[in-house]
């Protein structure tokens, strides 16, 4: 059980931070997003048997946007992630 998954030009990643484990993913394709039993948020199980068709189905059913999906370098989705309450960002000026 994985948090990031690379599958050819693909790349599907889940943000621990922005799960709230409420398991949508799950229904949407489930088998492929598990939420692991002792930190309670979703990864990503049977990687190899995933379809690209299930990865998205994950993705798009999350309501936090936790779930990234990269192709060839570029985000595909979701093309614009919001901050979070909290989040300083990457850019912070303040370190
Ligand atoms: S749908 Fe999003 S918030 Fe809900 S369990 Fe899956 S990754 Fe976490």
């Amino acid at each position: 059980m994985v948090l990031e998954v690379t599958k050819g030009p693909t790349r599907v990643v889940i943000d621990p931070r922005r799960c709230i484990a409420n398991a949508k993913c799950t229904a949407a394709a489930p088998g492929i997003y598990v939420l692991d039993e002792e930190t309670g948020v979703a990864v990503i199980e049977n990687a190899d048997e995933a379809t690209m068709e299930q990865l998205f189905a994950g993705a798009r059913a999350c309501p936090t946007q936790a779930i990234t999906i990269e192709q060839a370098g570029r985000r595909v989705f979701p093309l614009i992630v919001p901050p979070m309450f909290g989040d300083k960002g990457d850019a912070s000026p303040e370190e």
